[in-house]
Formats: C-alpha cells, structure tokens, sequence
C-alpha cells in the first residue's frame, strides 16, 4: 500500500545527500573524534565542519555550538543549565504558553530546586500576550523559553520583540529559544532573535533521528549536565556521534540554502490542501494568531468534520495516511491541551482537531490523493453512525 507522510512535523524523511555524508562514517572511518591519530583527527573534523555548517545555519559562532541526542536534550541543557548557572541573580522562570514539554517539563521541574515558574500567556486570538509577558518580566527573571515556531498549529510567535522586552527588565535573563519547527521554514539568527541560546533538531529537517545542537550567543554561560570526559568543549560529555552528527551539519545547511524553494514549495501545497479541505466540507481550518501573524508553510490543523479524531486517524492509518492528532490530545495522557481552549475551540472540538503537515518532497498529486483518502474515509464513517 502506497503510503502518504502528512506527519512531517513529527518526523521527516533522512535526504539521500544527507546518507551518503553519513555512510562513511560507520565503517570506513569509524575512529573516536577524541583519538589523536589520523582516523581520529580526520572524525574530529568532520565534527568541526557539522559545527561550522550548524553555525551558519543559526547565525552563531561555531565554537558555540554544542552537539546533542537531539532537542531533547538540548533544550533540558538549556533549562536547567542557564537557570543554575543564574541563581545567583534570582529564581524567577518564565515559560512560554505552547512549549514543547521538552523544555516545559525540565522548566517545571526546577520548582524543586526552588524556583518560581510562571507560564506566559496567550491572547483571545491565540498570539502570544506580550503585554501580559511584559507585566510578569521581574529583575530577578533569570530565564525565558519561548519557541519560535508552534509543533501544532505552526504559529510563528514574536520572538524578537519578546527578547527587548525581557532584556528592559531583567538584565540575568537568559532566553532560550526552541526553532526545532523554524529551521528551514523561517530564517534564524540568534543574534537578530536576541536570544541565548537555541535548540535544533536533525529528523526535523531532512537529517537522522538522535542528532541536535544547542547553539549559543557568544557569552551565554550554561552548567553542563552530563559529565565525564570533556567532550563539546565541557558541556556534555560522551562520544560524539559522528556519523549522525554529519548528517545534521549537512541537514542543517541545506535546510537554509534550500529554504526559499522549499518555503514556496510547501506554502502552495498547505494552500492546496486547505482549500480542497474547505471545498470538500472536509472541517475547518484552524488559523490561530492576530491576524497576519505569520505560520509555518507546512502545518494545517483542522477540525474535521466526523468522529475523534483518534478515529479517524485510524481509518486514515489503515489507508496507508500518516497524520496526527498530537494537538488534541498530548500523547498518552488523555488530558486536553489548555492552548486549545485558549484558542477559543469547544473540547468537543479540540477531540476533533487533525494536524496534516506536508515535507518538501510532498508532491501535488500526493497532496490530492491525500484529501482523497480523507474524504472517503469521511463518507464511510458518515455511513456507521
Ligand atoms: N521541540 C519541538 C517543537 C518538537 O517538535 C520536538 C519533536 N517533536 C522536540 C522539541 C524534541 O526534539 P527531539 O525529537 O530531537 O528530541
């Protein structure tokens, strides 16, 4: 059964360009980035290329860029990392409203070490509350994590007027910027963000699942949390993963020199797609932000008109459709997302809440024959109600 990948927000396929990079580093030159021979100096420098590669992506310095399992850990390093590295100026944490709980987690948890954790806000139009971040930004903020563009409904948020006022405020602040869904979609310089540090992750952009980077301002302090042998200069310690991390470097770097086509590729299918599921009476589309404010070019949520959408994403799985349903319900919890209902969505709604989200090699026709599935399995499950 032919399959069709509306689920590359949650995954995307590795590029070919981007295997080939990778495939020697397996076998043929299988040496430790730390080992002093010539195998070992030729991994090492295949890890300062990644970096360099990295680093022109992300608008940083490449000695400031740290290589993780992913933006998993990377953003648990910057979380807990920058707010202890801080503590000295004050125990105040601000965190964004619809962060990935790779980031909202770890913020939490520094309540146990005593720190006050607030949630930024969102507006009745579902953009982010700067008024309402400004009024909460105390001296004694000593981190902010606000993402630069939303995993579910592929909002892009106010990033740089977040960090000026932060930065009017509280002079410790450190920021910390999730851009797993941003690179290669929307341009990123740290610099011009104002912010920290960033997060990246490789299976995002066209490169391997366990690979990402931590990328920080040039005076960024963090306190590492792996130790041991001093690798990624004191910040996270282990051999490096050299294979995948050449996959990211390369990855990373063709996500922004590609990122214009790829941008207009992807915009004209989401509209496609959006109004074949207007047309078709498939749902409604959800649009959330001021008006204007800008989203993601691959990302559609939608209400869908029929079942839960757990149901329907069974029906679609079974036609060989890949999609989700993450923004209703947050994996195995069965508790609803509050952002929804800060969005203005009913929880019946939300239950019914889809989110397609296309690649760059998604095709027209793949797109056509997608909303073809969905409106077949629309009609059958009319049919058994
Ligand atoms: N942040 C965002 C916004 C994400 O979408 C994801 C992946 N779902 C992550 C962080 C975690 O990235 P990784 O899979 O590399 O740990």
């Amino acid at each position: 059964m032919e399959q069709i990948h509306f689920d590359h927000a949650a995954s995307t396929p590795v590029d070919e360009r981007v295997l080939e990079a990778m495939r020697g580093w397996w076998q043929e030159n299988y040496a430790n980035p730390s080992s002093r021979h010539a195998a070992g100096v030729a991994a090492s420098e295949a890890l300062d290329e990644a970096r360099r590669r990295v680093a022109w992506a992300t608008g940083a310095r490449p000695d400031r860029v740290t290589f993780t399992s992913g933006a998993t850990e990377a953003n648990n390093l910057a979380v807990f990392g920058s707010a202890r590295a801080r503590m000295q100026h004050g125990k105040h944490v601000l965190v964004g409203p619809l962060e990935h709980p790779s980031t909202s987690v770890p913020a939490s948890a520094l309540r146990e070490e005593g720190f006050e954790v607030e949630e930024l806000r969102l507006n009745s139009s579902g953009a982010l509350d700067l008024e309402d971040a400004e009024a909460r930004v105390r001296p004694d903020t000593v981190l902010v994590t606000q993402m630069l563009a939303n995993n579910e409904f592929g909002c892009v948020f106010p990033v740089r007027e977040l960090t000026r006022l932060v930065r009017r405020t509280a002079q410790h602040a450190a920021i910390h910027v999730d851009a797993v869904q941003a690179l290669g979609k929307v341009e990123i310089d740290l610099e011009t963000l104002g912010a920290d540090s960033i997060a990246i992750s490789a299976h995002k952009i066209n490169g391997p699942k366990g690979a990402g980077a931590l990328v920080r301002a040039d005076d960024s302090v963090i306190h590492p949390l792996v130790l041991g042998g001093g690798q990624e200069s004191g910040l996270r310690a282990g051999t490096q993963d050299v294979p995948a991390i050449s996959g990211l470097g390369l990855a990373a770097k063709l996500a922004e020199s590609e990122r214009e086509a790829s941008v207009a590729h992807m915009s004209e299918l989401t509209e496609l797609l959006s109004s074949e599921i207007a047309g078709r009476g498939l749902g409604r589309v959800i649009k959330p932000g001021a008006p204007g404010q800008p989203l993601l070019p691959n990302i559609l949520s939608f209400i869908v008109d029929g079942p839960p959408a757990e149901v329907f994403l069974h029906h679609l799985d079974a036609r060989g459709v890949m999609a989700s349903a993450g923004s209703a319900c947050q994996s195995n919890k069965r508790s609803m997302n509050p952002a929804l209902f800060a969005i203005g969505l009913s929880e019946e709604e939300a239950r019914r809440l889809l989110r397609l989200s296309i690649g760059k090699r998604t095709s027209r026709d793949e797109v056509l024959r997608g909303v073809q599935v969905l409106e077949e399995v629309r009609d059958e499950l009319a049919r058994h109600v």
